[in-house]
């Protein structure tokens, strides 16, 4: 009797809870209260919140972390309160240049696009990189041809201009004795009014770290890069191993931040190294990692900033950065959503 009950309960017990992570960053920068009026706050809180309900709807009805990191950045992407896609920060030249990469932690397989100008998602493109080529990272004009090979959505190149992103231009060409380049070609007229988007720091890339239920681990990354770049100028986003990386059983790691330190760093491959060899926890290693880039200076002695999202490979989270805020969010299942902008909430 007994026997047979236990089995009908066998028999009708429900499957082993399925387990998955997601964080998401929206970019890290000089993000301070004083800074954020409660309307703008309020509309990175909500786009942070719809990134957890993209990702994790996928994630929750057994979707690979591919299909989630591709899906949660094609809408940030979208989204013109982020330095990606529409809402991408300017050249100096007056132009949208999108970097993004994407890396599939079963296999170690990744794809990165950089200087894009027409495709719409380009964290679409480093993925057909990855499963449609036989290369990592395509750039420029190939880049643009490939993605359109792949009949993926070309888009006229004022889609992607921005009243906000481009006064920081100008606010950065002048700052710098640059000449400020003509409006490009199809954008809407000048406003009267400056924009009211009081932030003077290029930040707002997005990156995406995700483990799927089948214990499956991948990060992606996209950005604009840094406001008035010059000379072809790529940053640590489409670097695999400087701004994104996964290795399932071990991380998945997207950063952002001034892109040039994270490549000298190394930052994704370090975090990951740390907590493969040294056995460090997540929060440990980018800890140690984002604490090496603020020590790290260049030739005008100016220090490393910005963060990055951690997941290990049981898809506990961890975050750090050493700006004053970074927009983050993070949901696990069966978890209470966190989202958090300032450097100090917890
Ligand atoms: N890391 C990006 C770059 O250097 C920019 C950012 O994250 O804000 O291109």
């Amino acid at each position: 009797m007994l026997a047979t009950a236990l089995l009908s309960a066998c028999a009708t017990a429900p499957p082993p809870a399925t387990r998955w992570s997601l964080v998401v960053h929206g970019g890290a920068g000089v993000i301070e209260r004083a800074n954020l009026t409660p309307e703008v706050e309020a509309q990175y809180r909500a786009a942070m919140q719809r990134a957890l309900n993209t990702g994790g709807a996928i994630l929750d009805r057994g979707g690979s972390s591919l299909d989630a990191v591709e899906a949660v950045i094609r809408e940030m992407e979208d989204d013109p309160l982020f330095n990606a896609g529409r809402g991408a920060v300017f050249t100096a030249e007056g132009r949208n240049e999108l970097d993004a990469s994407i890396m599939d932690g079963r296999n170690r397989g990744a794809g990165a696009v950089a200087g894009l100008t027409r495709t719409r998602h380009p964290i679409s493109a480093a993925r057909a990189v990855m499963e449609r080529s036989r290369h990592v990272m395509l750039i420029g004009e190939g880049a643009e041809a490939f993605a359109r090979s792949q009949n993926l959505e070309e888009v006229d190149p004022s889609y992607f201009f921005t009243e906000r992103r481009w006064q920081q231009l100008e606010q950065n060409l002048r700052a710098n004795n640059l000449p400020i380049p003509p409006r490009p070609a199809n954008a809407p007229p000048a406003p009267r009014a400056e924009f009211t988007y009081p932030d003077d720091h290029q930040f707002g890339t997005v990156g995406v770290v995700a483990l799927d239920s089948h214990g499956n681990i991948a990060a992606g990354t996209s950005t604009g890069g840094t406001t008035g770049k010059r000379w072809g100028r790529v940053g640590d986003a489409p670097i695999i191993g400087a701004g994104t990386y996964a290795q399932n059983g071990v991380c998945g790691v997207s950063a952002t931040g001034t892109g040039e330190f994270f490549i000298r760093v190394g930052v994704a491959r370090d975090i990951c190294a740390r907590m493969q060899f040294r056995h460090e926890s997540a929060q440990q290693a980018a800890d140690a990692v984002i604490a090496e880039v603020g020590a790290t200076t260049n030739a005008s002695n100016e220090a490393g900033d910005g963060g990055v999202i951690v997941l290990d490979g049981r898809g506990r989270f961890a975050w750090a950065m050493n700006t004053p805020g970074m927009y983050r969010a993070s949901l696990s299942a069966g978890g209470e959503p966190v989202v958090q902008i300032f450097a100090d909430e917890e």
